[in-house]
């Protein structure tokens, strides 16, 4: 701006100059002109009426010097140069120089001019004898008769007759000066009010093509550019308003896809990814946020999810497969690529979906395993009840003994075959959420004493020693119900695989935010290899020693479950022949979740 502000000034320096020079060149000619003209004209009005003295005042030209008196006189009272030239051009007197020595003027065109007939003649040159620029004026000298006896002549220095001209050139020149100097400093002036807003307004067009939208024009200069100003802040404001809500719409869909329980992956046309978000990383097994702009070849491994992603590509269609793909541990994937246009015209790019849904084949392969689990668990106990009636009536019940033994152990199994349906019962109705919770603040202590209240007989017939250990009398919020049959789970469990003479103990303490209760025995332990299986349903280490304990193999599935429903968690510690240690972990404050779950 700076330069255009510089380009203006010179161009009005260079303007106004070339006028100005032009306006006094012209205007010092015609001051001059006019003045030349105005005193030759008053000079021959001089001359002429010098003349009018003189003429006729000799009666010839032998008498010329008759005249040099009434010359002397008008010489002494004007400043003019008086000449007086006879017909021969021989000078007779000159009021400013030594006639004698001037040389003969007859060649002067002044002189000429008068001899040549004309009543005046005039000329400006140099003068030989004064050496300066003068004016001359001659008329012819007349004697009584009228006859022409010589020449009269009145110079002045032209210098003299533009005396005033050079004053009034000067001070127009002086006028010219300040004038050129005003238009400097208005011109400057000008610019800068017009130039400083105009530099402003492109700064803000500049900042706004960089995406400063904050940026706003606040000079005030005349109304016309105030109002493109303003006009420009208008933009820059729904610059800015649009520009916020596409950030904010931009952060609602980062949160989304963040918060999405599928795994979203966007591919360019390169197929290179450029976009991931969290819950892709957890499905395939690698933080993908360092491989954007990487070709998603380098991530994907699996080969059935990478023919999926060019059939897409090559199809231009939708594809849709259930892919099993081996990370560390199999997942199961429901994966759609849905292809959109990119960026590029006639470009495709792709939006891979997964779906993890290895939990739920999971679980549609738990309760198909249930199913052939539970049927060929209660087949046992049904088999052996047909087994013994069907003796029973093809004549050994005509044994007493034999009779008592056999409907003994067919209690004893209708008995099994009982906890069993009950235990079915209760999982299936865990599952499908037929139980209402009841959630209510309780002390943990009452609860395990109703479980060993129970559990009292078995536990004196094993003379075992069942305890409590509670300092700081726990309680927590929940359902009475549920909490009672984790226990009585847990400590029915150590009461059977714990031999005679053992102990059973259960402690309750506050851990932050959580309570834990720990049941505790020191019995026949569970061995390492087994400890991962042993919540899973009908899973037994030792069947037979399961089965004469009256277990079913789904104590430990159902306290699984009720402890996560219930959002805690279980751990196990167990060292064969040592003991075991089932750690309950579960919140104070129970928050219901079961509408976040998937
Ligand atoms: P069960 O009805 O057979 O007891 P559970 O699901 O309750 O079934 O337990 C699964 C298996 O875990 C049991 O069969 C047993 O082998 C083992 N187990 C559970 N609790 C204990 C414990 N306190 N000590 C030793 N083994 C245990």
């Amino acid at each position: 701006m700076k330069q255009l502000r510089g380009r203006i000034l010179l161009f009005f320096l260079v303007v106004f100059g070339i006028f100005s020079f032009i306006f006094f060149y012209i205007s010092s000619n015609v001051f001059v002109q006019q003045g030349l003209e105005q005193q030759g004209e008053d000079l021959e009005s001089q001359l002429v009426t010098l003349q009018s003295q003189l003429n006729g005042t000799v009666d010839s030209q032998d008498d010329i010097e008759e005249v040099l008196p009434g010359i002397e006189k008008a010489a002494a009272a004007i400043s003019e140069r008086i000449t007086l030239i006879d017909l021969t051009g021989n000078v007779i007197y000159d009021s400013h120089a030594d006639q004698n020595v001037i040389e003969n003027h007859l060649d002067r065109p002044e002189i000429q001019a008068v001899l040549n007939g004309e009543m005046i003649g005039t000329y400006d040159r140099i003068s030989t004898s004064t050496e300066d620029l003068r004016y001359y004026t001659a008329t012819p000298l007349l004697d009584t008769s009228g006859e022409t006896i010589g020449i009269l002549r009145l110079s002045k220095r032209v210098e003299e007759m533009t005396g005033v001209t050079d004053e009034l050139l000067r001070f127009l020149l002086v006028f010219m000066g300040i004038s050129l100097l005003l238009t400097v400093l208005f011109t400057y002036y000008w610019t800068r009010r017009i130039g400083d807003p105009i530099e402003e307004i492109k700064q803000i067009t500049h900042k706004l093509s960089h995406q400063k939208y904050s940026t706003r024009y606040r000079s005030t200069s005349y109304h016309e550019i105030d109002d493109l100003g303003q006009t420009i802040n208008d933009l820059a404001g729904n610059l800015e308003s649009q520009m916020q809500e596409i950030k904010q719409n931009d952060k609602r869909m980062k949160e989304l896809i963040n918060h999405l329980v599928i795994g979203v992956m966007v591919l360019n046309e390169n197929r290179e990814i450029e976009m991931v978000n969290p819950i892709m990383n957890e499905t395939l097994g690698e933080n993908l946020y360092g491989k954007i702009g990487h070709s998603y070849l380098e991530v994907i491994k699996s080969y059935g999810l990478n023919q999926l992603i060019e059939a897409a590509f090559e199809k231009k269609r939708l594809q849709n497969r259930e892919i099993s793909l081996f990370l560390q541990d199999e997942r199961i994937v429901d994966a759609n690529i849905v292809p959109i246009p990119g960026r590029i015209q006639g470009t495709t790019n792709l939006i891979v979906l997964l779906y993890d849904i290895t939990e739920i084949r999971r679980l549609e392969t738990v309760r198909t395993d249930f199913v052939a689990n539970a049927s060929h668990e209660l087949r046992t106990p049904i088999t052996a009840l047909k087994g013994f009636s069907e003796t029973l009536l093809d004549g050994a019940m005509e044994d007493r003994e034999v009779l008592i033994e056999f409907l003994e152990i067919m209690l004893k199994e209708s008995s099994r075959l009982d906890l069993m349906v009950q235990d079915i019962l209760q999982l299936s109705k865990l599952e499908q959420k037929q139980i209402r919770m009841n959630v209510e603040s309780i002390e943990a202590k009452a609860v395990v004493k109703e479980v060993f209240q129970i559990l009292q007989q078995k536990a004196e017939l094993k003379k075992m020693e069942l305890r409590i250990i509670d300092p700081k009398h726990v309680q927590l919020e929940v359902d009475h119900d549920q909490l009672k049959q984790i226990i009585l789970n847990l400590v029915g469990n150590a009461v059977s695989y714990t031999p005679e003479y053992g102990e059973v103990v259960v402690e309750m303490s506050y851990l932050d935010q959580e309570v834990m209760i720990k049941v505790r025995d020191n019995g026949i332990g569970i061995p390492q290899s087994e400890q991962s299986r042993i919540f899973e349903r009908f899973y037994r280490v030792d069947k037979a020693r399961s089965r004469n304990a009256g277990g079913t193999g789904l104590g430990l599935s159902i306290v699984k479950y009720l402890v996560e429903n219930l959002n805690g968690h279980i751990e196990l510690n167990s060292e064969v022949d040592k003991g075991t240690i089932f750690e309950v972990y579960l919140p104070k404050v129970f928050e219901n979740r079961t509408n976040l779950k998937r």
